[in-house]
């Protein structure tokens, strides 16, 4: 049983793509074991996405980021990691393979609708960024 970090971004929820999303996880047999909907700061954005600041997207794509509500979800399922970056498809979602979240839902390769993480390592820093362990029901 692993757990990962799974953020629904602004242009899914606005959109009004949650429940659409959230059953392609539940259909790939992932469960949704902490889930809540909040807006980040620009500054916190900036924080959870610190890896990417030397990039040339990454002002832009913190104001995107923080530009309206968001879902963050814990996700925890064999193989939830993995799992969930098949379920997600390409970054870009012009690459990526149809029947795929951002093949589906994502507008460009900035609005890609879902975040996922990318490591069981990374998986455990980014659920604490978001939740609690008291928060987390298996
Ligand atoms: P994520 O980390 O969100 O799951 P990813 O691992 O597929 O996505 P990364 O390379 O980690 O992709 O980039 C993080 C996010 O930054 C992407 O999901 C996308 O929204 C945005 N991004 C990546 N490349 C670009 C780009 N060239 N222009 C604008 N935004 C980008
Ligand atoms: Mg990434």
């Amino acid at each position: 049983m692993e757990r990962t970090l799974s953020l629904i971004k602004p242009d899914a929820v606005s959109r009004n793509l949650t429940g659409a999303i959230n059953s392609r996880f539940e259909q790939a047999g992932l469960r949704i074991i902490a889930q809540k909907r909040l807006r980040l700061t620009t500054s916190q954005a900036e924080k959870f996405y610190e890896i990417h600041r030397e990039r040339a997207f990454y002002g832009s794509f913190c104001e995107y980021m923080s530009s309206g509500p968001i879902v963050a979800q814990v996700l925890g399922g064999e193989n939830a990691v993995l799992r969930n970056r098949e379920l997600m498809g390409a970054t870009n979602p012009a690459n990526a393979e149809i029947g795929t979240i951002r093949r589906d839902f994502g507008e460009s390769i900035e609005h890609n609708a879902v975040h996922g993480s990318d490591s069981l390592e990374n998986a455990a820093v980014e659920i604490g960024f978001f939740f609690s362990e008291l928060e987390i029901i298996e």
